[in-house]
């Protein structure tokens, strides 16, 4: 069994699938990791890819995914028929999709999952949100390619985060707090100094004020997800383990008719 977590305001949404997979799944009465692997061990990372499809009640046995990079380029997927290793070697850390039927997904350790979905437009987007790529805006550059491909507004938008880093033990130096500082002027929201050079960050609270800045209604922002260190036994922490698993932020639309 796999016990995703789920965004409420998402879960009510009639024609949209979505789900993060935790890090443990139960077996037999037992307690095995997921997505433990990533490209260490292919086979197995193909065979939970399909057990979390199935547990979500996609019907599918693959799903679409991008090399992230930490960057902010948006992949538009507009066609069902290309075969997914191609979209997976295209660098981006973002997929936005009209398709129904076309599951999508980031992979995380502490970074945010954002899924953005426009129940207007029927159209859905995944975002990889790191340190860095919420440094160079990819929220943004999301919004704006919804926007722009699929005349989406934003304040039609519903944006939910999933399990990741937060204020309470995301510690960074003045280096690389300063940019998100300097970021908006509403970062005593987000950033916390503790001492010299010593700074605490909230990454899904940074990416609230920056949807926010991109025209998305507060009220519609999501971000009450779990700290993937604080709950360290039910969520990969990159910074809390070093080298670990990745937890999948999965997104698909229905066809409505
Ligand atoms: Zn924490």
């Amino acid at each position: 069994m796999i016990s995703s977590f789920f965004i409420n305001v998402l879960k009510k949404q009639p024609s949209l699938v979505h789900g993060t997979s935790p890090r443990c799944y139960v077996i037999n009465g037992e307690r095995k990791p997921l997505f433990c692997s990533g490209k260490d061990d292919e086979k197995l990372f193909l065979e939970h890819q399909i057990s979390f499809l199935h547990s979500l009640g996609t019907g599918k046995k693959v799903f679409f995914r991008v090399t992230q990079v930490h960057g902010n380029h948006v992949y538009v997927l507009k066609n069902s028929g290309i075969p997914v290793g191609e979209v997976g070697r295209c660098e981006a850390d973002a997929i936005i999709t009209h398709i129904p039927d076309c599951p999508i997904v980031v992979l995380t350790a502490d970074c945010v999952p954002i899924i953005i979905y426009d129940p207007i437009k029927h159209v859905v987007g995944v975002v990889h949100a790191g340190r860095l790529g919420t440094q160079k805006r990819i929220l943004t550059n999301t919004v704006e390619a919804l926007s722009c491909e699929y005349d989406s507004n934003p304040k039609d938008l519903i944006v939910g985060m999933g399990p990741a880093i937060r204020g309470c033990c995301y510690e960074l130096d003045e280096a690389c707090a300063l940019p998100l500082i300097e970021k908006s002027s509403l970062c005593s929201e987000f950033i916390n100094k503790t001492g010299e050079n010593k700074f605490f960050l909230d990454l899904p609270k940074v990416n609230r004020f920056e949807g926010y800045e991109a025209g998305v209604l507060m009220e519609n922002i999501y971000t009450d997800g779990p700290c993937t260190s604080c709950e360290n036994h039910r969520w990969y922490s990159y910074r809390r383990e070093g080298k670990t698993g990745r937890l999948i932020t999965l997104a698909m639309l229905q066809s409505r008719e």
